[in-house]
């Protein structure tokens, strides 16, 4: 199956005469191949969006939403093929596919609808003039994605994107193009106006830089890995567009001696290895306060063990293949580096597949002990399914470890005690902190990261924030 570009409205073969291959994480087949767009796709994708933009820009926030609702429906309709395409394409558990991928895919498109309905400006009064703020719309948005959550994430970028009337041109990572290509045919058949959602297949060097640095896009929207969000952030600097990163973790778990341990086991379980450990909010370093530590990894290495790590497309797989051999190797590179650094590997090693399986990039889920907290496998964003654990005494000291990575993004405390969950949490130099969960989201709420894990906030109001200009018109009375 080769795939096109889509722009103004059409399917477009892109200009180059190169293509990438798209391979099946646990075959290592190829089963698809993708366009790599050069920067004249990237221009006339820009130029469709910026023709569309005026007239999208300027109907009403109802009828976007209603926009937004058809391409929710559309995408239901699809929702079996979302899950089976994503599962193929990723690597990942078909179940996982289904729950998270498809099911957050049109929830992202409804939620923003509703989202776009309740939207209103705000009046500030004087004593002698009225302020009128409004949210305008910025332009044309560059949306740059990565391949470990590809719909899930394009959604919640194209939903706000475009209904704060913006217009858009997406980039999706090249190792996972077929969700995209997916959602481009559902806005195809649903009729979204020609220009409003425009689609460049291609690599991050070629179509992605020429996306984010190109004078006529007015905001870029990334998510991906920190060093890449660096380059993205010069690219896009000196024409001053607005910029949203949301970039790499290191997440702590902490578990405190007070925990209820089969809700916690079950929970740290899920947060180090879902998706094979590659979600941004994954929680790789377990800190575990010393009267519980004994009997926690015990139990936590059972379950660890327990998981069913096989083919994607099975029911009763937990844990599927990594996204790509390179991947494989950066992390199998982790596991080699955490010995030399003295850490001793508890659990992991290769786990026994079927005969066809054997070209995947596979990994059973690791678990390492015995390492410094400060040295790189603890410290540094390994994005697979391992973790390491490390013994603290005093929650100070689990504070003080979780706070020492350059990132910030999330993590999680696992308590009996609410209040001492409340206070190790606003004591966490992170923009989330799941107390006795993980990952449970409220899109309302604001999502991101400080320090390297990222700029700015998404969902809810914070989105559609992101994606206008809020404008003041200040009249004086008399
Ligand atoms: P990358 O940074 O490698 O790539 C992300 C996207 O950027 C891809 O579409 C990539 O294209 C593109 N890209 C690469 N180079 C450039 C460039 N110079 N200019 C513009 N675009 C470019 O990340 P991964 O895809 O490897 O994703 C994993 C990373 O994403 C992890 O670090 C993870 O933590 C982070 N992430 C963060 C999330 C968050 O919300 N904070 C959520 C999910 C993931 P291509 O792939 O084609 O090269």
């Amino acid at each position: 199956m080769d795939l096109m570009n889509y722009i103004g409205g059409k399917f477009e073969r892109h200009s180059g005469e190169k293509w990438l291959d798209v391979e099946e994480p646990s075959t290592g087949n190829v089963f698809a191949r993708a366009p790599l767009s050069t920067p004249a796709d990237v221009d006339s994708a820009i130029l469709a969006a910026r023709k569309a933009q005026p007239k999208w820009g300027g109907m009403d926030g109802e009828e976007r939403a209603r926009w937004l609702d058809r391409i929710a429906d559309g995408l239901e309709s699809r929702y079996e093929e979302i899950a089976s395409l994503e599962s193929k394409d990723t690597g990942k558990p078909i179940s996982l596919a289904r729950t998270v991928d498809a099911h957050r895919s049109v929830v992202n498109f409804r939620f923003f609808a509703d989202e776009i309905r309740r939207h209103e400006g705000e009046i500030f009064e004087m004593a002698d003039s009225t302020n009128f703020v409004s949210y305008r719309p910025v332009g044309v948005g560059a949306l740059i994605t990565p391949w470990n959550l590809p719909l899930y994430l394009l959604s919640w970028k194209v939903a706000p994107a475009i209904g704060m009337g913006n217009t858009v041109v997406c980039k999706p990572s090249e190792l996972t193009p077929m969700t995209a290509n997916l959602l481009m045919e559902v806005i195809h058949e649903v009729g979204l106006p020609e220009g409003v959602v425009n689609l460049v297949h291609g690599d991050g060097l070629g179509a992605g830089s020429s996306l984010v640095s190109h004078d006529d896009v007015d905001l870029v929207s990334f998510t991906g890995g920190t060093s890449t969000g660096s380059k993205v952030a010069e690219a896009a600097a000196p024409q001053f567009k607005k910029l949203s990163l949301e970039l790499g973790g290191k997440n702590s778990s902490i578990v405190l001696e007070d925990c209820d341990i089969e809700s916690t086991i079950k929970g740290v379980v899920r947060s180090g290895f879902m998706n094979q450990g590659q979600v941004c909010l994954c929680g790789s370093r377990i800190l575990v306060q010393d009267g519980i530590y004994d009997e926690f990894m015990e139990r936590f290495i059972e379950e660890v063990e327990s998981m069913t790590v096989g083919d994607p497309s099975d029911e009763g797989t937990d844990l599927g293949a990594l996204i790509s051999a390179e991947h494989l190797r950066k992390v199998e590179g982790y596991i080699e580096l955490a010995k030399e650094e003295g850490g001793t590997i508890v659990t992991g090693g290769y786990p026994c597949l079927p005969e066809r399986l054997s070209n995947g990039n596979w990994i059973a889920p690791t678990v390492i002990t015995g390492l410094s907290v400060d040295s790189r496998c603890s410290t540094e964003e390994i994005f697979g399914p391992v973790v390491s654990v490390h013994r603290f005494s005093k929650d100070s000291e689990a504070i003080g470890i979780a706070n020492n990575t350059r990132y910030g993004l999330a993590g999680s405390v696992w308590t009996g005690d609410l209040e001492r969950g409340r206070r190790i949490a606003d004591s966490i130099h992170t923009g989330m902190v799941w107390v006795n969960t993980w990952l449970h989201r409220d899109l309302r709420a604001p999502f991101g990261g400080v320090k390297d894990s990222g700029v700015g906030r998404e969902g809810g109001k914070w989105s559609l924030g992101f994606f206008s200009e809020a404008t003041n018109v200040c009249v004086k009375h008399d």
